[in-house]
């Protein structure tokens, strides 16, 4: 047998008929840029938050760094964030000339709240909370120190859309939510896009005027802005999909479910939920220290696996000129060496299922 670490078309086929009425519905409307779609997904999506705002963008990454560049926060200013994100969560901030300054991440893979005061100076101006692979963070003392030292609260939850710490969901606890559309996030359109989520609603204004080229009114322009705007057709797709995505998210709880009661295998650690926190799950993530050899292990049946991820930002090529070396970030490293992410899609059958965790379970028996 072969399984795939994720199987984008599956989610595509469990509402094959109502995407497929959609996008004809789009394409026979003639309008394609910022129209009715945008402004309804907009609308619904910001329900589903509990925001009172929704901003569609193109991408999760412009979400960050306009949400950035709308909070004032560039050159000379630091923003403080976990050592072991996505790289574009590090990039979101570093566009505007801002420096990243990193944390390390808590045994759920999120920030440690612990370790943020240690790192504030008088140029720290924000913090970015990444609820990574769809684990709420530790928003209790987040919020607090925010508070505490004036900061601004960023959260990129392109990996967490309904994810919810003590009930409150992600994307509500600070100044701007970010979030991506990209398809294989759990709220994914076929195709990119993004969005920012917040209270308030001159923050939502401006985002929404630095979209469009910085105009509110046809040519007439206020701000050097971006073209970063969420298209018809991915906006209407996102609709269906957010139309089912209470049961999505059921879905893949119930294969992590089975996972973590099933897989029993000393050779790698099952990933831990906070008290508080709920997870949606965007990857299954185990640590393995014989990682390279799970890895051909799976591979020689048929099991796709992915590292999330395997070099982290500090480390990364793109990151240099921050002058760290191997051995800053411990905690960080030792993640990047050990996380594997393990197949999870929606529509995975239980067949499948079963054949990755009997694998997974034989691993060096
Ligand atoms: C996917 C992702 C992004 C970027 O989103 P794009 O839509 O791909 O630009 C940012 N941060 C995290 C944590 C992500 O997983």
């Amino acid at each position: 047998m072969e399984v795939m670490p994720n199987r984008l078309d599956r989610v595509f086929y469990m509402h094959q008929e109502e995407y497929e009425k959609k996008a004809i519905e789009v394409l026979r409307s003639g309008w394609y840029v910022l129209g009715n779609e945008v402004k309804s997904f907009e609308n619904e999506f910001a329900a589903f938050v509990g925001s009172k705002n929704c901003v569609g963008l193109a991408s999760g990454l412009d979400a960050l760094w306009i949400a950035f560049r709308i909070l004032g926060i560039g050159r000379g200013d630091e923003v403080i964030v976990q050592g072991n994100t996505y790289i574009a969560s590090v990039m979101g901030i570093t566009i505007n000339g801002a420096t990243p300054v990193f944390v390390e991440p808590d045994e759920y893979n999120n920030i440690d709240a612990d370790k943020i005061e240690e790192k504030i100076t008088g140029r720290t101006k924000a913090i970015l909370v990444v609820h990574l692979y769809g684990q709420a963070s530790n928003m209790g003392p987040i919020v607090r120190i925010a508070e505490k030292y004036q900061l601004r609260l960023v959260e990129d939850c392109a990996q967490s859309h309904g994810a919810c710490f003590k009930g409150k969901m992600t994307g509500t606890f600070g100044d701007i939510g970010c979030f991506s559309f990209y398809p294989s996030k759990n709220l994914g359109a076929f195709g990119d896009g993004g969005a920012i989520v917040t209270d308030d609603d001159a923050i939502a204004e401006k985002v929404r005027t630095f979209r469009n080229y910085g105009s509110r009114k046809r040519y007439y322009n206020e701000v050097v802005g971006a073209n970063s705007r969420l298209d018809e057709l991915q906006a209407g797709l996102l609709r269906v999909r957010l139309a089912h995505i209470g049961e999505l998210t059921e879905e893949k709880n119930r294969l992590c479910k089975k996972y973590l009661d099933e897989l029993c295998n000393e050779a790698f650690e099952l990933p831990r939920i906070r008290e508080g926190a709920t997870h949606i799950w965007h990857q299954f993530v185990i640590r393995c220290e014989k990682r390279e050899e799970l890895i051909d292990f799976l591979k020689e049946r048929g099991i796709g696996t992915i590292i999330h991820y395997p070099i982290p930002p500090h480390l990364s090529q793109a990151y240099q000129y921050l002058q760290y070396r191997k051995g800053d970030f411990p905690v960080t490293e030792s993640y990047a060496d050990r996380v594997l992410s393990i197949p999870l899609y929606n529509g995975m059958t239980e067949e499948e299922q079963n054949y990755v965790i009997s694998a997974l379970n034989c691993f060096n028996k």
